[in-house]
């Protein structure tokens, strides 16, 4: 078994997108494994091989698990488009696996092959019956053994792996997400990675009226997304001005939404200056005081960019199953200083009011607080999978 068999999705690839898709997948996939000592990748008639070479296969397999577009993925053997030679190469690689039943599932890449499927199927499943005497069946087959007839020669595997689904990276825009250390926001954003965007990443901190805990959990947060779209920068942005200003300035109750809308403030001049199309947040209804509907209206007010919110009718409990199966929860829940509980009473507005709101931000140098807060913004690039490429710089 020498290469990866991948599949995409053939769903985006309908109308004249298709070649470019596929070229981009190709692409993310060589950028996947470029620090292994792997053989190639190609698209290969309807399909993309990945050679492991001399990489570890279990290693090349993990990240081709984790490239958005691809469907499904299996280890699989060469052979030359010969029956006997397939049965024989096939046996071979089973060496002495013993099952009860199998099946031989046939597709013809190339149609112009003189046989159709079925046929094919019971050509080379009648060898493999009688090498090994396994029984067929068509159903439930204990081992299925799949057969791609190319124009040349023949990919066989055993089974599959479902691979990340979604749309390749690279193929939708460019989108700023709002990350803070908690659960929810890196599920959003890998939710909206995984539909082809690529992400820029801002976390604000109160460092130094709060510790570093927070900076540290979001720098690992994108490392961990990293490993999906292999290139991330990463806006480190100072926040406790804005909070000793609103500690002076806003009526208690108001802060946290105050706060959001400062963020979402930011966040747009970032955007805007990277030409990304839109935000993101980790919001989902009524989970918190500030995610009320009137308070999510009064906060998306600021920004006129089209604001995502992935996780907005999903419950905590299926965020929390999606943040174990992305990885991300046990940093998540490494114990910080939340930024936004800084001089924030316990009994925030619920219902906020645009009117009000805009009213008490009258006496604040929105602009200029916006402004230094960019200015004094550290930037980090995060690169994927080449090791210790972090670098860091002001933005
Ligand atoms: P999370 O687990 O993502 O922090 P949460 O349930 O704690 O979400 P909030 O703290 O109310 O919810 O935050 C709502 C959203 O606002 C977050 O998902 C995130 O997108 C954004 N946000 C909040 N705090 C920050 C921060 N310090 N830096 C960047 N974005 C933030
Ligand atoms: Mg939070």
């Amino acid at each position: 078994m020498t290469s990866y068999v991948v599949h995409y999705q053939e769903i985006a690839l309908k109308g004249k997108n298709r070649s470019w898709f596929i070229s981009r997948l190709v692409r993310n996939l060589k950028e996947a494994v470029s620090d292994l000592d792997a053989g190639g990748v190609r698209a290969v008639q309807g399909r993309i091989e990945v050679v492991v070479g001399n990489a570890d296969p279990l290693v090349v397999g993990e990240r081709i698990g984790r490239t958005f577009g691809v469907a499904n993925y299996s280890l699989a053997g060469r052979a030359a488009l010969d029956f006997d030679a397939i049965a024989a190469a096939v046996l071979t690689d089973l060496g002495d696996r013993t099952c009860a039943t199998f099946r031989v599932s046939a597709r013809r890449a190339d149609k112009r092959f003189p046989m159709p499927s079925p046929q094919i199927e019971r050509e080379i499943g009648g060898r493999i019956r009688v090498a090994k005497g396994w029984k067929v069946d068509l159903e439930h087959p204990e081992l299925d053994i799949r057969v791609e007839m190319l124009s040349h020669d023949a990919f066989y595997y055993f089974g599959k792996e479902k691979g990340a689904g979604g749309l390749p990276t690279g193929t939708s825009g460019k989108v700023v997400v709002l990350l803070s250390g908690g659960i929810d926001s890196p599920v959003a954003a890998a939710r909206i990675m995984k539909r082809g965007c690529t992400a820029l990443f801002v976390h604000f901190h109160s460092y130094p009226v709060l510790s570093r805990a927070s900076q540290d959990k979001a720098r690992q947060l994108v490392e961990l997304l990293t490993r999906y779209q292999h290139r991330s920068r990463l806006y480190l942005v100072p926040f406790a001005e804005i909070q000793q200003q609103a500690l002076l300035l806003m009526p208690g109750p108001m802060r946290v939404v105050f706060y959001r809308r400062m963020m979402l403030r930011i966040a747009d001049r970032i955007a805007r200056a990277r030409h990304a199309q839109a935000l993101v947040t980790g919001d989902s209804i009524g989970q918190v005081a500030s995610q009320t509907i009137e308070n999510l209206s009064v906060v998306g007010a600021v920004t006129t960019l089209p604001l995502f919110r992935p996780l907005i009718g999903t419950d905590k409990e299926e965020i929390t199953a999606e943040a174990n199966l992305l990885g991300s929860f046990p940093i998540s829940i490494i114990p910080d200083q939340d930024c936004c509980t800084l001089f924030t009473p316990r009994n925030p507005l619920t219902k906020a009011r645009l009117a009000d709101v805009e009213q008490a931000e009258q006496g604040f140098p929105v602009e200029a607080l916006v402004e230094a807060a960019i200015r004094d913004a550290v930037v980090e690039d995060i690169d994927f999978p080449v090791v210790g490429s972090t670098s860091r710089s002001r933005a």
